[in-house]
């Protein structure tokens, strides 16, 4: 090996240093890319199947206790973690976080895991087969009572599980359509030619029929999660069903995580769909005639179907980015609920956004039951390609429809507790805070 002077180690030193330099700048095409951190997450799934006859959600004329189970439900949480920044996604197989219990167990999460609260999206697929959630103890049933106690307790080991098992990953998203949710505002006339709105099958009326996809993967490959959000109510059976089940959302997500394998969790969000039902809607059960593929099994194949082309057509991962979240509750407009007319004195009613982005994939979580004219809106006004509109997230604030509806009237519209102008507010105050994320 030939001698090198001094003078030559400093030469090479520097060519070597501005070959590093160079190949940092070509790896890292943005300057804030190289100190942007590493994106984590981890996943976890608990059972939450009520193991006693509760009182069941959606349908105020069923008093009578579940019977059966036809499908078991779960909480899935997909926990994202980057410079200490999180992101914390719980899907539910419940109807919401009704009667207070949004904000107690929101407290409860975000105390124990010190998180902010714009990092927590506490949702549920709005599914009309299980259990009411009750905190009051007189007004509650003691199962419901019971169940509601040992969700919290659910809710916080999975999130803890998911917090703890986070790892290095990689991100993409991705866009399929389904035609499973129709709109359900359908125009009838009396014998007089009176007009109105019922609840129903309207196929000329509005419906988003993204599916939206998001694929969580570990360096080496082996996928993680299969995130997807969808507008439509989970009710293809109605009141006279006492069968638990997670109806079309539900068995969309156990159909993909059926096809995907073990280890790969597919939590489902619902998104604005206060105005959308399933195609077949509000039935009396699980039918059992021969032959007959049951409609929300039927439904939630077809949907679960299109979630996995998408999923499969995603190759392209990235190393995700940086996590960014806000949290605002506005007080906005309010009307007394049942009642169409709006008096001036009303109370201003409160409604939660939450936004985030991991990386370019952004997500809005809306404390209400929004209309799906809304989330279109929220979606076509984002400044992210890919926008999860999450509803039933963070709170149950109650129906919130578009201005243009309240002169048709309707179920939606009469029992919101909203007036008109509310729901242009929250549209400009959610895109406002995308853009500032
Ligand atoms: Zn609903």
């Amino acid at each position: 090996m030939a001698e090198v002077s001094n003078h030559q180690v400093k030469r090479i030193t520097a060519i070597v240093m501005v070959l590093v330099i160079s190949l940092t700048l070509v790896v890292f095409p943005t300057g804030a890319a190289a100190n942007e951190g590493t994106l984590r997450a981890g996943t976890a799934m608990i059972d939450i199947t009520p193991d006693k006859p509760v009182k069941m959600s959606g349908y105020g004329a069923r008093t009578a206790l579940s019977e059966a189970v036809h499908d078991p439900l779960s909480a899935r949480v997909v926990a994202f973690e980057n410079n200490g920044e999180r992101l914390v996604l719980v899907s539910s197989d419940l109807i919401g976080y009704y009667g207070g219990t949004a904000e107690h167990l929101r407290k409860v999460i975000l105390s124990e895991f010190e998180i902010k609260p714009g990092e927590l999206f506490l949702s549920a697929i709005h599914t009309h087969d299980a259990p009411t959630l009750s905190i009051d103890e007189e007004k509650g049933h003691p199962n419901n009572v019971e169940y509601t106690k040992q969700l919290e307790g659910k809710l916080v080991k999975v999130i803890g599980e998911a917090i703890k098992n986070t790892g290095p990953v990689r991100i993409g998203a991705g866009i399929g359509y389904s035609p499973v949710g129709m709109n359900r505002r359908e125009l009838v006339f009396d014998g007089s030619g009176n007009s109105r709105i019922r609840l129903g099958c309207n196929p000329y009326g509005p419906t988003d029929k993204e599916v939206l996809v998001m694929k969580v993967a570990k360096p080496d490959g082996a996928v993680v999660a299969s995130l997807f959000d969808y507008a439509t109510h989970a009710t293809c059976l109605g009141g006279k069903n006492l069968t638990i089940s997670g109806d079309v959302l539900g068995l969309a997500e156990q159909f993909v995580e059926k096809i995907l394998g073990e280890g790969v969790i597919a939590p489902a969000f619902a998104g604005a769909s206060g105005n959308i039902d399933p195609w077949f809607r509000v039935l009396d059960g699980f039918n059992t005639e021969p032959g007959w593929i049951p409609e929300p099994v039927l439904l939630g194949t077809l949907l679960g179907e299109e979630v996995v082309h998408v999923y499969r057509d995603i190759e392209n991962l990235s190393a995700g980015g940086e996590i960014k979240s806000a949290f605002v509750t506005l007080e906005l407009p309010g009307k007394e609920r049942g009642e169409l007319k709006i008096k001036k004195d009303c109370p201003p009613t409160p409604f939660n956004i939450a936004v985030a982005r991991v990386g370019d994939i952004a997500f809005a979580g809306l404390g209400g039951e929004v209309l799906t004219e809304i989330g279109m809106s929220i979606k076509a006004a984002s400044p992210y390609k890919h926008t999860f509109v999450i509803t039933h997230c963070n709170g149950a604030a109650g129906y919130l429809p578009p201005e243009h509806l309240y002169v048709e009237g309707g179920y939606e519209i009469s029992t919101s507790p909203f007036a008109p102008k509310a729901a242009d507010m929250v549209v400009k105050q959610a895109v406002k805070m995308l853009h500032e994320l």
